[in-house]
């Protein structure tokens, strides 16, 4: 039993946003390799030291070290019934490293879920994207999920001021765009092959629209499984 998702789509698509609805519906954690890293960070972890460099570099942290971290995260019991992955795998080669660790865990992922957003309609939406540069929020003045204050973060505990990412400027959008096209969008092929894709067409879709949708293929690909 349980169920195990992995998110797909570009930078801006809305993945983070419908990994965490999904998360709280389904009373599963959300794992997301950018907030792992954050945290290991905090806590200067080993792992932590080791992805600090790449970070501050601007490069892109290893394949291999992503997965150790991504190992890491899963063996703790809340992952026990099931986890929405979202930003990872981000690579061919972190789909397959990720099949081997399902194959030691003894688990399979349910259903791919791809938000597919027109390169256009990203650009747009990451220009009025906000965060928290404290606990890694995501928020978007113009499509929501808003925050209840204007420009401040709404996570208990936290309320800090929300800021435009370096990487949410439109020419930075642009070069993740490319390099999504480019190391990810493979992956995707890779999950159509084993029957997994679930492509959503996200285009003009508000956050809750967009929910609905998934939750209706969730069930569809559910009632088929058990049947
Ligand atoms: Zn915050």
């Amino acid at each position: 039993m349980g169920l195990r998702i992995i998110m797909l789509g570009a930078p801006g698509a809305g993945k983070g946003t419908q990994a965490q609805k999904l998360a709280a519906a389904y009373h599963l954690p959300q794992i997301s390799t950018g907030d792992i890293f954050r945290k290991h960070l905090r806590e200067g972890t080993e792992l932590g030291k080791q992805v600090q460099g790449y970070l501050q570099s601007g490069a892109l942290v290893p394949d291999e070290l992503t997965c150790a971290i991504v190992a890491d995260r899963l063996q703790a019991p809340d992952c026990a019934n099931g986890y929405i992955l979202d930003g990872f795998p981000r690579s061919q080669a972190q789909a397959e490293s990720l099949d081997r660790l399902l194959q030691e865990r003894n688990e399979k992922i349910d259903a791919v879920i791809e938000i597919d957003v027109p390169d256009a309609e990203i650009i747009e939406r990451l220009s009025t994207r906000r965060s928290c540069p404290v606990c890694g929020a995501v928020y978007n003045l113009k499509f929501g999920p808003f925050p209840h204050e204007d420009e401040k973060c709404d996570r208990p505990n936290c309320g800090s001021h929300l800021v435009q990412r370096d990487d949410d400027r439109e020419e930075t959008i642009r070069e993740r765009l490319k390099v999504y096209q480019q190391t990810t969008r493979p992956i995707r092929e890779y999950y159509e092959k084993k029957g997994l894709l679930m492509s959503i067409p996200a285009s003009r879709l508000g956050v809750e629209a967009l929910f609905s949708k998934i939750e209706a293929m969730l069930a569809q690909a559910g009632a088929s499984r058990s049947s």
